[in-house]
Formats: structure tokens, C-alpha cells, sequence
């Protein structure tokens, strides 16, 4: 499990998030771009979050080598089933995809989305998780939805042995 702090909150996103993204990081020459949502649930006691579920890609997903484009209806149902499977204590948390480069960059369509995001998401939190899983390092930003601010909290490289 990885934990990040940002300004008042604690964010964690458990071992199994991250071991998705690497299982379907492009590492060949061939791969397309993959993503999802990330999924979790907000702790009454202190306000931290955790990133503990995902979705991931869709039939009727764009993926192309630089390009993942999430349609819409296909990951809210299958939010909507993990929200009533958890009796509604998990939620929607960001997204995350992988990019073709050793560490990854977001793009201006990237940020642009994420910004989308921030403003129109139909979420509790006030904080989004954005995450790219590159080929040997994934980075992971935080969104705060009352600023508007993106910041790059984490970089980590995969765990080989998992
Ligand atoms: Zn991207």
C-alpha cells in the first residue's frame, strides 16, 4: 500500500490498484493504452481516503498506443454495482491509464480532462486521484475540486515480486 499526504488529508491506494496498472502497463511495442476509474471510500473518523477498487477497460473504450478515452456508461454501471454490493460506502475517487514511456507525463488532454473532472464529477470527495502507470515508474496526482489545483504527489516504481 502506498500513502501520499496532501494538505489535511491521507490518501492510500492499496497494493492491488497499483498491481492492475502494472499488469497492463505497455511494455511491448504493441500495446495499447488501458484505464479506469478508481474506486474507495472515504474513513468517517479522519477524512483519508482509499483507493482500494478500479475499474477496467470497457467494451466501447477508445484505446489506442497514445490514447484511452473511457466511455461513459459502461464504468458508472459497474460503479454503480460496486456501490450497492458495498452498501454504498464506496464511491468514485479519479481515474487512472498508462502511457508508452518509461515515466510518464501527463498530456495537455490529460490535464484538460482531469480539470473536466475536478468541476463535474458527482462525487463526496473533494479530492480526485489521478494516476499514470508508465513502464517502469507510475506517478499519482491529487485534484482538489474546491481549488481547482493538480499536484504531483508520488512516484513509484513497480514491485517486481508481486
Ligand atoms: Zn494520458
Amino acid at each position: 500500500m502506498i500513502s501520499v499526504e496532501y494538505e489535511n488529508v491521507v490518501i492510500e491506494i492499496e497494493e492491488q490498484v497499483i498491481k492492475v496498472i502494472q499488469n497492463m502497463r505497455q511494455d511491448g511495442p504493441t500495446n495499447n493504452e488501458s484505464g479506469g476509474m478508481l474506486i474507495g471510500s472515504i474513513l468517517t473518523d479522519n477524512n483519508d481516503i482509499v483507493i482500494r477498487d478500479y475499474t477496467l477497460p470497457q467494451k466501447g473504450d477508445y484505446q489506442s498506443r497514445y490514447r484511452f478515452i473511457r466511455k461513459k456508461k459502461s464504468h458508472n454501471t459497474l460503479l454503480q454495482k460496486k456501490w450497492e454490493e458495498s452498501n454504498k460506502t464506496v464511491m468514485y475517487l479519479g481515474e487512472w491509464h498508462t502511457h508508452p514511456e518509461m515515466a510518464p507525463h501527463y498530456s495537455q488532454q490529460d490535464i484538460r480532462n482531469w480539470k473536466k473532472l475536478l468541476n463535474k464529477s458527482n462525487t463526496f470527495s473533494d479530492y480526485l486521484v489521478f494516476i499514470i502507470g508508465g513502464i517502469n515508474f507510475y506517478k499519482v496526482w491529487i485534484g482538489c475540486r474546491k481549488k481547482g489545483d493538480i499536484v504531483l504527489v508520488y512516484k513509484g516504481a513497480y514491485n517486481e515480486n508481486i
